[in-house]
């Protein structure tokens, strides 16, 4: 039997009135859903207000608490970079906009508009630099858009990743970051969160670092353009979520006895496939044509059926209208991916031999233009296995399911394993 993981970022909404779920119109998931068991689920916990990359390791069965490494290295893994345990430490960066004289923060992501080869370009100029202290060194990359990786290395001296943020939006507690509150937009220092020289070390060449950075991005051509056009220069890189380490987990092919594959299209999203150890099918980045990049990953996750057990495909569509408190938005999302990708789908495959599990890594209300810790509609259709006959997929139908509520996202691949397990041979 096959499995189709099939996840739409930050669907779900607070029940307080009516979701997006239940205004959205979406025929084919609502007709797959009375065949499926129901229920609600915490992604990572209650309490627990999760960032995506988190959410997802802990969906695909991983407890976060214990095994989480951290956003920085999972986006350095994902961009194709190793790091030197002891000596370097990875960061998620973003390109910014910087008043250089007052380092107050214009703009986090440069006016969303950075193109990637224009970000590829400003990364090449300050990929490798010295940092005058402890044989240090800085290699950056950028990714989609206004996003990268730096990685700050000594070549001689030991390093920590116990350090602060200088992207003033987001505050470091433990390996994650939480989303700051009433925050002054200006560039943050970058301060040691303990007592060690090597946390000192980190923290003052991720300063060095940051000054050098706005010094050569400031005037470069690519900045002398942008200005020039109107457009807001990309004059620093804000680093978060800074971790020295990759460990690999217990591969998830091993864990359910299935080989599985991932459909991802950003760095994080593939950094956290190769973290578990799964094959990574690369697509394109989201354009403005939704509906053509439904298509596109509705043919991808075709095309792998044959030689994979089990597929992971996550849809981004409904997060950022959630964001930007658009409930219009969030519900034309929903609706796009049922017509453009569930549709198609549930009419391409073997309804007889396909097992599906639709949910959400988190919810992102459009009453609170944030992830919060709600907890998010679960389906799970397993041929052979009897349904709830829930009639739609909605927060509230679904918590009336006889899955109840799953108190961790790291207990629903072991559900849906073991019932798969009873009805087929595997
Ligand atoms: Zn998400």
């Amino acid at each position: 039997m096959k499995l189709i993981y099939f996840v739409i970022d930050g669907a779900a909404d607070k029940i307080n009135g009516p979701t997006s779920l239940e205004r959205a119109k979406k025929p084919a998931l609502d007709s797959l859903t009375p065949k499926g068991k129901c229920g609600l689920m915490y992604t990572i916990g209650k309490g627990i207000a999760p960032e995506s990359d988190s959410a997802v390791f802990s969906i695909l069965g991983y407890n976060p608490h214990e095994h989480y490494i951290g956003r920085g290295p999972v986006e350095a893994l994902g961009a194709g970079f190793d790091l030197k345990s002891g000596y370097e430490v990875a960061f998620r960066a973003n390109f910014a906009t910087i008043d250089p004289a007052t380092l107050k923060i214009i703009d986090r992501r440069c006016g969303r508009n950075l193109r990637s080869d224009e970000a590829a370009e400003l990364a090449k100029t300050v990929d490798g630099i010295k940092l005058e202290l402890y044989d240090g060194y800085a290699r950056v990359a950028a990714t989609i858009g206004h996003r990268g990786v730096v990685i700050i290395g000594s070549k001689t001296y030991r390093l920590s990743d116990n350090v602060g943020n200088t992207d003033p939006a987001y505050i470091k507690v433990g390996k994650i970051s939480m989303a700051a509150k009433n925050f002054e937009m200006k560039l943050v220092e970058c301060k040691p969160l303990d007592n060690s020289i090597e946390a000192k070390r980190t923290a003052e060449l991720v300063n060095i670092f940051t000054k050098k950075v706005i010094e050569i991005l400031d005037r470069h051509p690519i900045n002398i353009k942008r200005a020039s056009r109107g457009d807001l220069k990309a004059n620093v890189l804000l680093l978060r979520d800074g971790g020295g380490e990759i460990i690999k987990v217990k591969p998830i092919n091993e864990l359910f006895g299935m080989k599985f594959i991932a459909i991802a299209e950003m760095p994080v999203e593939k950094g956290i496939a190769r973290l578990v150890g799964m094959d990574v099918a690369e697509v394109p980045p989201p354009s403005k044509d939704h509906a053509r990049d439904y298509e596109n990953r509705l043919e991808t996750t075709l095309s792998l059926l044959e030689k994979y057990d089990a597929i992971y495909v996550h849809l981004k569509g409904p997060d950022e209208p959630g964001h930007d408190g658009n409930l219009e938005g969030k519900i034309r999302a929903i609706e796009l991916i049922d017509k453009y990708f569930t549709k198609p789908l549930i009419e391409s495959i073997d309804l007889e031999n396909t097992a599906i599990i639709v949910t959400s890594d988190h919810a992102t209300p459009w009453t609170h233009k944030s992830h919060t810790d709600d907890p998010v509609p679960v389906l799970i259709y397993i041929p052979g296995v009897d349904g709830d006959g829930i009639s739609r997929f909605t927060e509230r139908e679904c918590s009336r399911g006889s899955l109840g509520l799953i108190e961790h996202g790291w207990k629903l691949l072991p559900i849906v394993y073991s019932l798969m397990k009873k009805v087929s041979n595997m």
